[in-house]
């Protein structure tokens, strides 16, 4: 999700307020690395007002069995033990890297031992990170075909409902296209793409099983759901249709799907806590994005936005 939002514009009632460009993040992308004491073009602070706020520094945290988290109060990332490498979920922002890599540092963890990033959305927030994980660790990051196509990029889609804000983040370059409904194995883990499209048309969620003996629990990393959009998009023109059917595929597959623990791209979407293990959990998360989309939806064909 990208929520701009300036104490002025939040006074005055405006939600949507455009975000400072970022400092041409692509522009000098080094290939091999960074020179010592040279400025890493791919850790490059994006000054997003709510920068501060999402990387909230947080002790990295086991959830359950092989599954942990390593990121931040307001933005995930997750870390799973697959016994045969690590896979990580998410990346954050790009200056975010290096504090996720202490985190797995600090659970008795090798960087150098993640092969695969997988990524919920082309979006800066979470994907900002990506190019300098994978250029640190060496691992591949997975996407949908239309997020590996943004993260190619750095750049929204022309479809993004925040094409309006603009905005670039370091392109990553070694990626692996998944499927909805494939499924990435590595070590003793099974981790299954779900296609959830709306927020992004690239939006892809994560799920697998997590076993401790015989204890086992359905993991969710879920992509933002979240209907926000520069103020010039409209959800009902008919440009707009296949986001709205993608959210409606998205409810309905997120509804049914085996989900004890649920991890958030953003935790505060899924209520305190910075995961949610309630029962329902998934569920409610799909609540909350079906009645704020209902409710764009109403207020654009009463005129109103
Ligand atoms: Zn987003």
């Amino acid at each position: 999700m990208i929520v701009m939002m300036t104490v002025a514009a939040w006074l005055a009632g405006v939600s949507h307020v455009p975000l400072p460009l970022v400092q041409e993040a692509n522009a000098q992308v080094a290939a091999g690395g960074v020179a010592p004491g040279a400025e890493d073009p791919l850790t490059k602070p994006i000054a997003a007002s709510r920068a501060a706020e999402w990387l909230a520094p947080a002790k990295p945290e086991k959830i359950f069995a092989t599954s942990y988290l390593v990121g931040f109060g307001g933005l995930s990332v997750a870390l799973i033990d697959t016994g045969a490498g690590l896979v990580l979920v998410d990346g954050a922002l790009p200056q975010a890297a290096p504090a996720i890599l202490a985190n797995v540092r600090k659970l008795g963890f090798d960087p150098k031992d993640i092969k695969f990033i997988l990524s919920t959305e082309p979006h800066y927030d979470h994907g900002g990170g990506l190019a300098a994980l994978a250029r640190d660790t060496g691992a591949t990051v997975v996407a949908s075909a239309r997020g590996a196509e943004g993260l190619r990029a750095g750049a929204l889609a022309k479809d993004d409902p925040q094409l309006g804000y603009g905005g670039r983040w370091p392109a990553v370059t070694r990626l692996r296209v998944m499927k909805d409904g494939e499924v990435l194995k590595l070590g003793n883990a099974a981790i299954t793409a779900v296609a959830t499209p709306g927020h992004t048309m690239g939006s892809m969620s994560w799920r697998w099983q997590a076993c401790e003996g015989a204890a086992c629990k359905a993991i969710v990393f879920a992509s933002s759901l979240n209907p926000v959009s520069a103020d010039d998009y409209r959800y009902t023109a008919q440009a707009s249709a296949p986001i709205v059917k993608g959210f409606e595929a998205s409810y309905r597959k997120m509804d049914a799907m085996p989900c004890d623990v649920l991890i958030a791209a953003h935790p505060d979407n899924a209520g305190p806590g910075s995961y949610n293990d309630r029962p329902g959990a998934c569920r409610a998360y799909v609540d909350r994005s079906r009645k704020l989309l209902a409710k764009r939806l109403a207020a654009e064909k009463a005129g109103a936005k």
